[in-house]
């Protein structure tokens, strides 16, 4: 379709376009683990391999929920926390750094039935973000949480705490490093409770070290559709490297980096620059173009083009009520799958992949 790694192209999947065939998905899923510059050339195999393997096991975690009769809302969840988990993807362990050396995660979930929402911003120490907004959502009369007001609601909830190095990753250090040194900031210590610097630098190929000339997004998000034709959508990430003055992207924003509204008949979950993404209100435009009469296929392109007129890349992955989900992007890939009654799972990273 197009030239590989081509910036700014947009690619768009119908990963479900077979179901369309066949007859329509009881219940589907969609996932993704950010997009960015993500090219053939900078992924070593057994990169391609680890991170296939932890979208599929995503999938299969999202998926075991919906075949069993389970909600939109806890599949999401359920796909999001895996992600969350996995040192991969950058959302809880694994999570970036701001530039003093901490990891602040940021997470929304909503629920298109109702269009109940929840939002965390800047938490420190809850395992699972995206279950404090989950919380958030169902047990307070709010919608956004933030610091350390969030985490002590969190923790009243009983969610699970953990220790600040547990979010700890060599890889998202490195980056760090790399990102304060290129603008001449100073470097933070070393957070309490990090394991000591590997005597031997990370190989190349090791799957836990960086793509080369890795610049992505790496949120996480899902979007899904029940048997009882319910839409969810959520979102988690540790926003940007060296990030600074309590900065928080689109994310946890309702209507920009996650929306979902049954009467509109859409679930978005979006990646990538994330000031861009607030201000094209992404996620909420794309709902109100499928409200209309788009398909998420060519309301994900409009608004991911609208962002990216802006300045901002990124993508995102929509689910409509019929089941098929539509992913765009305007960055060379963007690492997603998704899995429906109809039709068996699927993932891809590279953007001409479908
Ligand atoms: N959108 C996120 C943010 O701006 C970053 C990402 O997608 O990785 O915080």
């Amino acid at each position: 379709m197009t030239r590989i790694g081509l910036i700014g192209l947009v690619g768009l999947f119908f990963l479900g376009s077979a179901a369309q065939a066949q007859e329509a998905p009881r219940w589907s899923l969609a996932i993704h683990g950010g997009a960015g510059v993500i090219e053939r050339a900078n992924l070593s195999p057994e990169q391609d391999v680890a991170y296939r393997a932890a979208l599929q096991q995503a999938l299969d975690a999202g998926s075991a929920v919906l075949a069993q009769g389970g909600s939109a809302l806890d599949a999401v969840q359920a796909a999001v926390q895996v992600m969350e988990d996995d040192p991969l993807f950058n959302a809880g362990r694994g999570a970036v750094f701001t530039a003093a050396g901490r990891n602040e995660l940021d997470a929304a979930i909503m629920d298109g039935t109702n269009r109940a929402a929840g939002a965390v911003a800047g938490l420190t120490t809850i395992r699972h973000p995206v279950a404090a907004a989950r919380a958030v959502m169902e047990k307070s009369p709010h919608v956004f949480l933030i610091g350390p007001g969030a985490e002590a609601f969190a923790a009243q909830q009983g969610l699970e705490q953990v220790d600040p190095a547990f979010f700890f990753t060599e890889r998202r250090w490195r980056g760090l490093v790399d990102a304060l040194t290129a603008k001449g900031l100073p470097i933070p210590e070393r957070p309490q409770g990090a394991p000591p610097p590997p005597a031997v630098p990370m190989a190349a190929n090791d799957p836990s070290a960086p793509p080369l000339n890795e610049r992505k997004f790496g949120t996480v998000g899902a979007v899904a559709l029940d048997s009882q034709g319910r839409l969810a959508a959520a979102t988690s990430t540790g926003g940007t490297t060296a990030k600074q003055w309590g900065r928080v992207g689109d994310v946890p924003v309702i209507g920009a980096g996650t929306y979902a509204s049954n009467a509109d008949g859409c679930a978005v979950s979006a990646t990538g620059d994330g000031e861009f993404y607030i201000r094209a209100t992404v996620a909420r435009d794309i709902c109100a173009r499928i409200a209309s009469g788009a398909t998420g296929r060519t309301a994900g392109q409009a608004e991911v083009e609208d962002a990216k007129s802006l300045g901002g890349l990124g993508g995102v992955i929509v689910m409509t009520t019929d089941g098929v989900p539509a992913f765009a992007m305007t960055t060379s890939g963007m690492y997603r799958g998704a899995v429906s009654s109809a039709v068996p799972s699927h993932v891809a990273i590279y953007a001409d992949e479908d």
